[in-house]
């Protein structure tokens, strides 16, 4: 049996720390080890490692994707990379894009590039659907445009080019995702799901952007994984595949459920002003990945919010310290 050697970049982080419990977890391949590259930034949790930390197959790298000399040796040892390592919160970005642009753009460069010495390398580059910018009816498939609107989202679309780039020019393997909403467990509480429910069940009040209209699609942690493994294993290089949830909720409709989680009322909520160039709306259309690699979302979003609230509400410990660190 030949071992892919991964190596996982931001797997401390909400995502790719699922992705590795995933992949090293009882149901995972067995023709796999793992080997999580982070800088342990505010977002990054060792915690998030712990159910994997035992296995001989998982290995834990502190360093910054930036690295040009630490990305070259650990893509010598490497035979593919799944690519989760950015900062990921739209709010900070805009209070400043630095760190957005270092991270996102020119850490994937230097990942492209040491995986093209050290070929050859699939790279499967996680990006987002905030990359299309806001729709307003319909859905984008992978062919539409690029046209961000956040920092965040820029930068973003800035790396998913140039990895995309990677492969027309250099014929690199890469395959580009592009996930909606994601929520689950292990998510930072900076980001409105975790980020209402922790307040909810401290008592304190949540913010609610504008008209709170804005919709958003939903998909849970464990569909996202599992489209990426679908990626990984069987997609095409130089393709793009959408990964969706499903479900489109407003603002104001994802607030309404999570008060009725958490026993609350309409009284917890204050209206805050709009998060500036706010995309109105983001959906993507999955029939590709739904027809070529038989994606489908599993969790139904009632029981995967439902079991999301049920988690922060057991795991205090976990998020507190958190709550802190979120600060900025
Ligand atoms: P996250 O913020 O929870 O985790 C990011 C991880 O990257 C952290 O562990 C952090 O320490 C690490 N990191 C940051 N800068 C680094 C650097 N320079 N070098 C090494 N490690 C670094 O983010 P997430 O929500 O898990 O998102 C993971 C990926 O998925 C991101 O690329 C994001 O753009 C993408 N994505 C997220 C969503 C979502 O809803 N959360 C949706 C679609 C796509």
């Amino acid at each position: 049996m030949t071992t892919n050697r991964i190596l996982v970049t931001g797997g401390a982080g909400f995502i790719g720390s699922h992705y590795v419990r995933t992949l090293l977890g009882p149901d995972g391949p067995r023709d796999v080890t793992a080997t999580v590259l982070d800088k342990l930034t505010y977002a990054g949790n060792p915690a998030n490692l712990d159910a994997v930390r035992g296995s001989d197959r998982f290995s834990f790298v502190q360093g910054d994707i930036c690295d040009a000399a630490l990305a070259d040796t650990l893509l010598a040892e490497h035979d593919q990379v799944v690519h989760f390592a950015a900062e990921s919160h739209v709010d900070r970005s805009i209070a400043g894009a630095d760190a957005f642009v270092r991270t996102n753009v020119l850490g994937t460069h230097v990942l492209l590039d040491a995986a093209l010495r050290h070929g050859p390398t699939t790279f499967v580059h996680i990006s987002t659907d905030e990359v299309y910018g806001s729709i307003s009816e319909g859905s984008w498939p992978e062919t539409d445009p690029l046209r961000p609107n956040s920092p965040y989202a820029a930068a973003k679309a800035s790396s998913d080019l140039l990895a995309l780039a990677y492969h027309r020019t250099h014929g690199l393997d890469v395959r580009v995702t592009r996930a909606s909403n994601n929520f689950g467990h292990h998510q930072f509480p900076e980001k409105v799901i975790p980020l209402f429910i922790t307040n909810l069940l401290d008592d304190q009040q949540v913010p609610l952007y504008g008209d709170g209209l804005n919709v958003r699609d939903w998909l849970h942690i464990d569909d996202h994984v599992q489209g990426i493994e679908l990626v990984r294993t069987a997609g095409r290089p130089g393709e793009v595949y959408n990964i969706g949830g499903g479900t489109e909720l407003s603002n104001k409709e994802l607030t309404g459920l999570l008060l009725e989680a958490c026993d609350a009322g309409w009284d917890m909520v204050s209206y805050v002003e709009d998060r500036k160039g706010h995309d109105r709306r983001y959906s993507v259309d999955c029939t590709k990945i739904r027809t070529e690699l038989g994606y489908e979302p599993h969790t139904d979003f009632a029981s995967g919010l439902a079991g999301t609230v049920t988690w922060y509400r057991d795991h205090r410990p976990w998020w507190e310290p958190l709550k802190e660190r979120a600060a900025w």
